[in-house]
């Protein structure tokens, strides 16, 4: 039996892939790390479990090694792997595949004495003792002095009981088992953003599929990289300023400037974890129903080549954006019918469409503590995961931290997360060790 400190990590997609790669590489042999998660594969996680080429990363290579320090890493792993992938169209986006596959190869290096991986479900997390207690579906439980939590995302599911009934509805997930050329005839791509995005771009290549019409709310689209020209100019600060005024500051400077939209969000993005944790939580309500949507589109952007590639299918009219709202689906023999009141016209309109593809986006997993209870751990009350107020020896990480730290979903906001919370685990179990060997 090993006398190490044991580190519990629920969750193993990319976010649990980094946290256990990031508490190796500082604490080495001293600790044992166990990773709960029933896929067969670790680092794939929600986001790089596809296996499909089509869907691509959305940050370049250069920004996506698992390691901070070494930024070049994950590039150089890619093309050894491919050689022929530098003289792909989208480069240097990648495809989201790869991704999943380098953080895999990267705790493979991980002797297997240090890195356990349980495939199963925690159900429940309990204290005892000052350590942490996980019963896992099958009933049995595993003890570990630290726990990191990167539970990541839940399918979204259908958002109206008029998209759930209809057996012509089906989740963006699904198309992944489906198969494209399953899929045939018009189709309604309900979601307007990244994930509307990748399902359009899986289907466009199969030639059964007549038209594309995607709807959403505001119908924004995602704005593209190359739209992000570099004017160097000095930016104030976003800090301390309430939604509207951070809104009426950036028309301002775009007005006053020569900057572009992204320049201005990039500049929101570098403080948006302190903007975010200062607002009250009526100026969080403010945000998430006014102004959230501009901000995913500025925020979270689609490659150059994508974007042409939208444009092209938009001017052949075999896709059109609409904003609106379905208001109701009624299959018949030939597909679906579906009755959508427009955004700014308010007239309503009846499409047809033969599959309706749900394309929202995803949405962060509370189900662990909201069904078991740890002192100091809360559910965001807005659905952002959850929030460590002192429960010691537990770190939140990715998605599961968003509660707090509202940048914190992208892999280059979520290596450096892993990096200090190994950091913090290190300190944490030498001072711990120092403290043992005065007794
Ligand atoms: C479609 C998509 C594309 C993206 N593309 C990019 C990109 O190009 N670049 C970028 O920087 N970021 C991208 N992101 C964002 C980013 O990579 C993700 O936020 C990140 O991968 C989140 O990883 P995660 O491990 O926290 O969550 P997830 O990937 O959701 O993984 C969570 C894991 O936890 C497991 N789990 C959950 N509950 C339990 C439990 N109770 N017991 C055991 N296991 C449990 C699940 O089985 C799952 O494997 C993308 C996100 C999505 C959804």
């Amino acid at each position: 039996v090993s006398a190490n400190r044991r580190i519990a990590v629920i969750g193993g997609g990319a976010s649990g892939a980094l946290a256990s790669l990031h508490c190796w590489r500082q604490a080495g042999d001293s600790v044992d790390i166990v990773v709960i998660d029933p896929s067969p594969h670790l680092g794939h996680g929600r986001a790089y479990s596809t296996k499909d080429t089509e869907y691509l990363l959305n940050v370049p290579v250069g920004n996506m090694s698992a390691f901070p320090d070494d930024p070049s890493d994950f590039e150089r792993w890619v093309i050894q792997f491919d050689p022929e992938i530098r003289n792909s169209r989208y480069w240097p986006y990648l495809p989201r595949k790869y991704f999943g596959a380098y953080l895999e190869s990267h705790l493979n290096k991980i002797p297997e004495r240090r890195l356990l991986h349980v495939r199963s479900r925690v159900a429940s997390v309990s204290t005892r003792y000052g350590s942490y207690c996980l019963t896992l579906e099958n009933q049995s439980t595993i003890e570990a002095d630290d726990l990191i939590v990167a539970t990541g995302y839940r399918h979204s599911m259908p958002s109206s009981p008029a998209l759930n009934s209809s057996k012509h509805v089906i989740q963006a997930s699904a198309l992944e088992v489906m198969g494209p050329e399953e899929i045939s005839g018009r189709v309604l791509i309900v979601g307007s953003g990244l994930t509307a995005i990748d399902v359009w771009k899986r289907l466009r290549k199969c030639q059964k599929v007549k038209d594309f019409t995607f709807i959403s709310r505001r119908g924004l689209v995602p704005l593209t990289h190359d739209a992000h020209i570099a004017s160097h100019a000095e930016l104030p600060s976003f800090q301390n300023k309430t939604p509207l005024q951070i809104l009426k500051l950036a028309r301002d400077l775009k007005e006053r400037l020569p900057v572009s939209w992204p320049e201005i969000a990039h500049k929101i993005r570098s403080e948006a974890n302190d903007i975010w944790q200062n607002w009250h939580g009526h100026h969080k309500a403010q945000f998430l129903q006014h102004l959230k949507p501009y901000w995913e589109i500025l925020r979270h952007r689609m490659p150059g080549a994508i974007s042409e590639e939208l444009s092209f299918d938009i001017q052949s009219q075999r896709a059109k954006i609409l904003s609106g709202r379905i208001l109701q689906i009624q299959s018949d023999s030939y597909g679906a019918v579906i009755e959508i009141r427009h955004r700014k016209s308010h007239q309503f309109e009846r499409l047809r469409a033969d599959w309706i593809v749900m394309a929202t986006g995803s949405v962060i997993d509370q189900t662990l503590f909201n069904e078991s209870y740890v002192q100091g751990i809360e559910c965001c009350p807005y659905g952002f995961g959850y929030l460590n107020n002192d429960a010691p020896n537990l770190w939140l990480i990715g998605p599961a931290s968003k509660s707090r730290l509202w940048e914190i979903t992208a892999i280059p906001d979520i290596r450096i997360q892993a990096v200090q919370i190994a950091q913090q685990l290190t300190l944490l179990r030498d001072y711990k060790i120092a403290h043992h060997e005065n007794i």
